[in-house]
């Protein structure tokens, strides 16, 4: 069975490449920011505040996420309910880059995620896999841009959406995201000393899925 761990900061393209690089070598694609976001649903619905940690471990123990595939694409169900076309907005990625910072959180997803690294081939990313979920992975790519090109390439995601979007104001949001992410004591983002660093900000998404690629031909 083979781990790849795709790790790093908001916007640094980490699932398109991983989508793209699973569907080449036969993976199962693992989004487990997808998880996170799937609790944190939950604390938005129960009208939970994210810095009462309190209340978030009270309602821990209520939440069930799990996720099953459908046409080969993740869908994340929450309670049992698919709840993928509600995971996606910045209020739901604000709230679990918050709610993901504590210990609770963190311990109902572990074992999830573990588990299913157990079972087929996987391509796992987030912003503790290769330093915490699956520290014995066959490859680990940190992969990064920087605040700008991150910033531009989400304002652009949103503008082909048609949805009027800020630019100062995305990269604003990315860089409280990434010291969130980076600053908090329990599995902060950084990373891992055996991972293979891929700054993607002068790259095209193929050069980043051959570099992976490649890297990965080298380790299995
Ligand atoms: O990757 P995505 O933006 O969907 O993740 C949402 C939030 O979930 C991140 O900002 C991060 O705080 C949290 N997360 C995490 N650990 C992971 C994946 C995501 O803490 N492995």
């Amino acid at each position: 069975m083979y781990s790849i761990a795709i790790d790093g900061p908001a916007g640094a393209g980490k699932s398109t490449i991983a989508k793209t690089i699973a569907k080449k070598l036969e993976f199962i694609y693992v989004d487990t920011g997808a998880m996170y976001r799937a609790m944190a649903l939950y604390f938005i619905r129960h009208q939970i505040d994210p810095s009462d940690e309190n209340a978030i471990n009270q309602a821990c123990p209520d939440i069930h996420v799990s996720i099953a595939y459908e046409n080969g694409i993740q869908q994340v169900l929450l309670n049992g309910e698919n709840v993928n076309g509600q995971i996606r907005t910045e209020e739901v990625g604000n709230m679990a880059s918050k709610t993901s910072a504590y210990k609770m959180v963190r311990a109902t997803l572990l074992d999830l995620q573990r588990n299913l690294a157990k079972t087929s081939n996987i391509l796992m990313d987030g912003r503790d896999i290769g330093t915490n979920v699956l520290p014995n992975a066959d490859l680990k790519i940190y992969l990064t841009a920087s605040s700008k090109v991150r910033a531009k390439r989400r304002y652009d995601e949103l503008v082909e959406k048609g949805v009027k979007a800020d630019f100062d104001q995305i990269e604003q949001d990315i860089i409280v995201r990434d010291h969130q992410d980076m600053e908090r004591e329990i599995a902060p983002l950084k990373k891992a000393e055996d991972a293979v660093l891929v700054d993607s900000s002068d790259m095209t998404i193929e050069e980043v899925v051959n570099t992976v690629i490649d890297a990965f031909e080298k380790v299995k």
